[in-house]
Formats: C-alpha cells, structure tokens, sequence
C-alpha cells in the first residue's frame, strides 16, 4: 500500500483522513493548528512537523485547505511539499481553489517531477464523515488510473473531467448551482412562512416534486431546527463564488445571479453570519420580511 500524506486537517481533511487510515493505509499528517494533527494521530497517523516533513514520508500527498493562497503556501511556501517531494511524487490538491491557481501550482510541481491532480470535492462534512463524496478530478489519465482506489476510499463517484485545472472548474460549475438552490429555497420557504403555512408541511409537500433537491434535503431539517452550525462556512461560499466571479469574466461568460448570490452572502458576513453554514443564507431573507423558518 502507497504511503500517503495528508495535509490540512479541518472539517473535510480530517474524517477524510480518518477514513484513509480505516481502509488501513499509513499516513503522515500536518495542520498548522497542532490541535487538529492530535486528533488524528489518535486515529493511528504518524504526526509531522511541516509538511515538507509530510511529503519526505509520502509517495501520494493530498492537501485539504481553505483556498488558492494557502495551497501556494502550503505546496510552494518555505518548508512545504515541493521542498521534500522527491520525483515522482504525486500530489492531489483536494481544496476548492480557483482552476488558475491549480494549473500554476502545476507548473512549478512539475519542475521537481511532481504531478498534481485538482480534485476538489462535493457534498460537505456528513458525506465526508461517510466517505461518499463526490470527486472531481482534473490531470494525466494515467495519474488518475494510479490514485483511483485511494480516492475511493473518501468518495462514492470519483470522476476524471480534464486536464489540470478541470476539477476546479466543474467544482466552481457545482458551487454556483449550490448557492443558487439554497437562495431560491430560503426566498420561498420564507414566503410561504409569512403567508402562515406551515414551513415543515410546505418542505413534506415539495421535496417529492420538481422543486425536490439534493440541497432541500439536506437544509430544510437543519434550517427547521434553527441550526446554522457548519458544516460549509458561508465565507467559504465567498470564496468559491469569487473564483467563480473572476473565472467567469476571464472566460468571458455574464453570471447575473452568481453576482447577486455574492451580495447577498457578503450581507449577511457584514452582519457577523460568515462562521455560519450557507444553510444559514436563509437569515437573509428572514430578516428582510421579518419572520422564521422553524418548526412549529
Ligand atoms: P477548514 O478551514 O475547516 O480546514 C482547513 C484546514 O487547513 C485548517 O485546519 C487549517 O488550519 C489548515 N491549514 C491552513 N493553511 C495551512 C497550511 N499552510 N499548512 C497546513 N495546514 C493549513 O476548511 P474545510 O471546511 O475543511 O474546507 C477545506 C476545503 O474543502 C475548502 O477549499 C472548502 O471550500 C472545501 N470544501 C468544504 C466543504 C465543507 O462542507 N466544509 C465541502 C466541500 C468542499
């Protein structure tokens, strides 16, 4: 079995790295939050102290961080991964970055004969804690075929899009469909709350039809509670859907309701929202027409 490295241990990195240790392979881990490196070594990996130290113990090393800025760092920065990858080492950038970002991060890997592979990852804590995510893989075919079984292991459907760069994309692609559902869920589920019809009625009697989703399934019974605990941070949402912003306009393709998603997540930052899960864009609403979602 390779031995892998694991890099960036938060609320994806690490139950993705516990279900790698599960399936019984090796792993040398970091955080630069020493808290979140003891959590896992309790789960059987071996603690590092850098992660050039993680990539110098590592065949495969996958990274799991917030955005663009900190792969560079964590990847190119002083005592990171290209500075103890010997040739031949493949690394998976698993992060949500902007697909720009991926292909330079690229560039430099290879001049150490370092290949990397963008593959960012769908559907939040609850389906990493499972291991069933969804993967979206961008890189060489002959990379994918060799990390194929170890992606396995985190995700129920593991999918080659492209070249480096496409699983990045595709995630930007799934990220404007996710802000887009959640927002048109809150702004009906709050009419329908302030016209007096019961909200858990409303959600029983459409989740079997068209307006049924993925999202509505996952949201509705955590906004019914009230419980906008992450999960998936609203600024992290910013971010993707600033990578989306820029990347759209480079592309030269008009995204009118990503922009107006954008204000509306950056509404509820300034009211102090942003550490709340983007089920949590509902408050939005909420406050605008002055009612609540909730259970009755
Ligand atoms: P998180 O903030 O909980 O975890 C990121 C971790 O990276 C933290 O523990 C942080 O200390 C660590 N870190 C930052 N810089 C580092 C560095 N230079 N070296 C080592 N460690 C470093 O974030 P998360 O929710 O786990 O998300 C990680 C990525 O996955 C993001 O790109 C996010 O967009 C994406 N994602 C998240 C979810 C979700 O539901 N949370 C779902 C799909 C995709």
């Amino acid at each position: 079995m390779e031995k892998i490295g694991f890099v960036g241990l938060g609320i994806m990195g690490s139950p993705m790295a516990k279900n790698l240790l599960k399936a019984g392979y090796s792993l040398a881990v970091y955080d630069i939050v020493s808290e979140k490196i003891d959590d896992v070594v309790k789960a059987g990996a071996q603690a590092c102290s850098s992660n050039k130290e993680v990539a110098e113990n590592s065949e495969i090393v996958i990274t799991m961080l917030p955005n663009s800025p900190e792969v560079k760092e964590a990847v190119l920065g002083a005592d990171g991964v290209l500075d103890g990858a010997g040739s031949g080492t493949i690394l998976v950038d698993m992060s949500s970055i902007a697909p720009l970002a991926s292909k330079e991060v690229s560039e430099k890997a290879k001049e150490k004969g370092v290949v990397v592979l963008d593959a960012p990852v769908s559907g939040g804590e609850p389906k990493a804690v499972d291991g069933t995510l969804a993967i979206m893989v961008g890189g060489p075919q002959e990379t994918f075929d060799k990390v194929k079984d170890i992606l396995s292991v985190m995700g129920a459907s593991v999918t080659l899009v492209g070249e480096i760069g496409s699983g990045n994309m595709t995630k930007l692609a799934n990220q404007i469909i996710v802000a887009l559902n959640i927002t048109a869920m809150s702004e009906a589920m709050v009419l329908a709350a302030k016209a007096g019809v019961d909200s858990e009625k409303v959600f029983q009697a459409i989740r079997g039809g068209l307006a049924g989703s993925t999202v509505l399934d996952a949201k509705m019974p955590l906004v019914l509670e009230g419980n906008f605990k992450p999960g998936f941070r609203i600024e992290l949402h910013i971010k993707d859907l600033a990578n989306a912003l820029e990347t759209a306009h480079e592309v030269g393709v008009p995204v009118p309701l990503s922009g107006a998603v954008m204000e509306v997540m950056q509404a509820l930052k300034v009211d102090g929202k942003g550490a709340d899960d983007h089920g949590g864009i509902i408050q939005f609403y909420e406050k605008l027409a002055k009612v609540e979602v909730r259970r009755q």
